[in-house]
């Protein structure tokens, strides 16, 4: 069997808007190029067909999600009004007046379109059509709180398909491993109190306005050591993940015991990336699909989905993509990290002393509040 592939060519027309950066617009705000660029994942998906691997893949149709999948996470209200803002002819914003979630006019299709190729890559691997799958979807999902968006996020993709999963194949517990460099704090907060979902989240400590994310999180009362959260110092490079992620994330969503795993997988924790602070390259991403792939195949024979999440260097994350694919279908096309001269040898790819005691600091917090 093979890996499932999700991709369509309208998740690069979802409309971000002529913001520059993340910046709101205003009078002394020059309209330029929105972070969350389409080329980025257009110029992913276009490697992955050039490098050959395409080829080896199993292309799964992703199909809209509908009411009912959507409402098992998001409110009625909050789908009431993304139709209305849908119907603004210069579009509106997912977040409520925020202005941080530009949501284009006649954009909620691709929306529904992106939770639902998460979902039809989960249904594929559950029915067993293909051993696993990536789903390169846009807009991506992990902010996406019940009631509205947030973070460039309209819907909560992955907490989507977690509930498809759970709801339309009976499956009933479901890990999600989160490493986009921003806390995965909607995921967390739609399965705050389940204790059949275990949400784990690695991200730089406390990026940009979120105040949430920290260790001390764990779940809510019927759900203590549900919620995992592995907030590193900015400038965390490869060994800081590898210890962050051997020590502390592998054995409690092994002791969790998934039938399946969802990973939230954005590339922001990259070296090159203009939005997070981290060290992270080609060889890292690789690493760890690798990890989750190895864990899956141990708990929950091989069932895992990784759906796209945030990343926004048009020129790295079509490599780092590209990895964690070959890695879920086990070929090497042998383009590798053609920047990996810059990363890898970059002194504080090494764990520092301030890392190291973060790290144990981390355990230590977790092992009091919830024993592994
Ligand atoms: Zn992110």
């Amino acid at each position: 069997m093979s890996t499932g592939w999700v991709w369509r060519d309208d998740y690069s027309w979802y409309d971000m808007g002529h913001s520059p950066g993340l910046i709101p617009p205003g009078r002394y705000v020059e309209p330029g190029d929105h972070l969350d660029q389409p080329a980025t994942r257009q110029r992913a998906a276009s490697l992955i067909r050039v490098s050959g691997l395409a080829d080896r893949l199993t292309p799964v149709p992703a199909t809209a999600a509908t009411d009912e999948q959507l409402l098992r996470v998001h409110t009625p209200d909050y789908l009431d009004f993304l139709i209305g803002q849908d119907a603004l002819p210069k579009g509106g914003y997912a977040d409520r007046g925020l202005w941080r979630s530009p949501f284009g006019h006649g954009n909620l299709e691709i929306a529904r379109l992106s939770a639902g190729g998460v979902v039809a890559a989960t249904k594929a691997v559950l029915d067993g059509a293909v051993s696993n799958a990536y789903a390169l979807v846009r807009p991506p999902g992990h902010h996406a709180l019940p009631d509205r968006g947030m973070g460039l996020c309209v819907f909560a993709n992955v907490a989507v398909a977690a509930e498809a999963a759970r709801q339309e194949h009976g499956v009933g517990r479901v890990a999600v491993i989160d490493w986009d460099v921003h806390h995965g704090n909607g995921t967390q907060e739609i399965f705050w109190d389940d204790p059949h979902v275990l949400t784990v989240s690695m991200h730089q400590d406390r990026l940009l306005q979120l105040s949430t994310g920290d260790v001390e999180e764990v779940g809510g009362p019927d759900a203590l050591g549900a919620c995992l959260n592995v907030p590193l110092p900015p400038g965390s490079g490869s060994q800081a993940y590898r210890e962050a992620f051997t020590r502390i994330v592998a054995p409690r969503v092994r002791a969790f015991a998934p039938e399946l795993i969802l990973v939230a997988s954005g590339y922001d924790a990259s070296f090159f990336d203009p939005n997070g602070h981290m060290l992270l390259g080609v060889g890292d991403y690789r690493w760890l699909a690798g990890q989750v792939a190895e864990l899956a195949a141990e708990v929950c024979q091989g069932r895992l989905v990784v759906a796209h999440e945030g990343g926004y260097s048009p020129s790295y994350v079509p490599y780092c993509t590209l990895a964690v694919v070959e890695t879920l279908a086990g070929e090497d096309t042998g383009i590798g990290d053609p920047a990996g001269f810059i990363v890898e040898t970059n002194p504080f790819q090494d764990l520092t002393p301030e890392q190291a005691r973060v790290i144990d600091r981390l355990e230590a917090v977790l092992d009091e509040a919830v024993a592994p």
